[in-house]
């Protein structure tokens, strides 16, 4: 087995993982009145939320070298540069439309089902968000210190400063000493951490579940059956249905064989949560799998990491929906113009680590006038609605690859095909 792959039996362990958490947490969560409160309190706390956290810290911990490594080795050892400026011009354009399909779909779907709001008490939640207007999102991608934007985790200001700083050792390589070598073989250390890290999910993904369960029991859905529901077959629509359409339309690919391959990393992002943790096993899928030469999956990848979030997206217009639906405002036409572009930037702007949407989630209720205290009501089942959108992010990611690839003539049809 290669090094870089991802540890045996992942997905299997995984999903035995989740479901050993969800049946000792329910088993401990409706005997309650059997066990010392201390005890349930300190289990809750001491097993279930400390390795929830733990886990999720070490994924969170990889993100920043992970993008800025593997952004700097795939653009400095581009072998043709002036192919970059139409690759990016290809991507982002992509980018930003499927994004926006993907909200209108949420939008859509939300205003035919007639999602209704939350009936009960709102619990009261501070939301901690930064300026993430589009003029806040702009002023990020260009920060005024290097250091600083690693330090304060600011993804866009990151993914600027690595192409900035990839394409400078791309044109300086010869004068350097092939210094492009020693950011590849950093990258390949990074991507062995995420791995490695990744073999403890079973027990993470075990702790995060529990957690989750041993707080709220089984009846997480209650109330908010009907949002939840419908995001997830938006979720699926959109990844099924949006997807197979553009890979059909923009490549002429068999949408089949892409989700097929694609299995594997969308449970990596399901594990995760975090499409930026997922950026190893999405580059070695999309390159290895599906073909796309390294030239254009080297950037198209981690940047869809970062910026590309259409499973996000379609959270926040649902959510945007049911939190107006709940305080009995009626949306205008106008307002929901104004939902699909702030959900396009937003979704820009989130970090690829767990439950980052709901943060930005805020900018849009708060540019509509809804109360931000409303979030606290979602949070309640984002968890696994976090694993489910991540995943549907990634394979966004990875199509957008196939079809920038194909239009470059960078993609390989009989591996795509194998
Ligand atoms: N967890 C998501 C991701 O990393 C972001 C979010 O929607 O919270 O792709």
């Amino acid at each position: 087995m290669n090094v870089l792959s991802p540890p045996k039996n992942l997905t299997k362990n995984v999903l035995l993982g989740m479901a050993a958490g969800v049946i000792l947490a329910s088993a401990l969560y409706y005997n309650q009145d059997l066990i010392p409160t201390g005890l349930y309190l300190a289990v809750e706390k001491y097993v279930f939320n400390l390795g929830g956290q733990i886990f999720k810290n070490l994924l969170m911990l990889v993100v920043v070298p992970l993008v800025f490594f593997s952004l700097v080795s795939g653009i400095s050892s581009l072998s043709n540069m002036v192919k970059l400026g139409s690759i990016a011009t290809k991507t982002i354009g992509l980018y930003l439309m499927t994004t926006g399909i993907a909200v209108s779909m949420a939008l859509i779907f939300g205003y035919i089902f007639n999602l209704s709001g939350y009936e009960g008490d709102v619990e009261a939640f501070t939301p901690t968000t930064g300026d993430s207007s589009l003029y806040g999102t702009v002023m990020r991608i260009f920060p005024n210190n290097i250091f600083g934007a690693f330090v304060e985790n600011n993804m866009l200001g990151i993914v600027f400063i690595s192409i900035l700083f990839g394409i400078a050792l791309n044109l300086t390589d010869e004068l350097t000493g092939g210094m492009s070598k020693t950011f590849e073989k950093l990258n390949t250390v990074f991507l062995k951490i995420v791995l490695l890290i990744m073999s403890f999910a079973p027990v993470g993904v075990f702790c995060l579940m529990g957690s989750y369960v041993m707080a709220k029991g089984l009846n997480v859905f209650g109330d908010l059956a009907q949002y939840v529901a419908l995001l997830i077959f938006v979720l699926a629509f959109h990844l099924f249905f949006t997807y197979s359409l553009i890979l059909k339309f923009f490549a002429n690919l068999n949408p089949l064989v892409f989700y097929k391959k694609m299995k594997d990393v969308a449970l990596f992002a399901f594990s995760t949560s975090s499409s930026a943790a997922t950026i190893p096993v999405t580059l070695k899928t999309v390159t290895d799998e599906l073909g796309v030469k390294k030239d254009v999956s080297a950037f198209v990848v981690p940047v869809g990491a970062t910026i590309n979030m259409d499973g996000t997206a379609i959270m926040q217009g649902l959510a945007t929906m049911f939190i107006a639906s709940t305080v009995g405002i009626d949306l205008t036409l106008v307002q929901y113009g104004q939902i699909v572009l702030l959900a396009i930037v937003t979704s820009i702007g989130t970090a690829a680590v767990p439950s980052a949407g709901t943060v930005t989630l805020a900018l849009i209720l708060g540019s509509l006038g809804l109360p931000l205290d409303a979030i606290g009501l979602i949070l309640a089942v984002d968890r696994i609605l976090d694993m489910i959108r991540t995943a549907v992010n990634v394979c966004g990611d990875a199509a957008v690859s196939c079809i920038v690839a194909k239009s470059e003539n960078e993609l390989d049809e009989k591996i795509f095909n194998r």
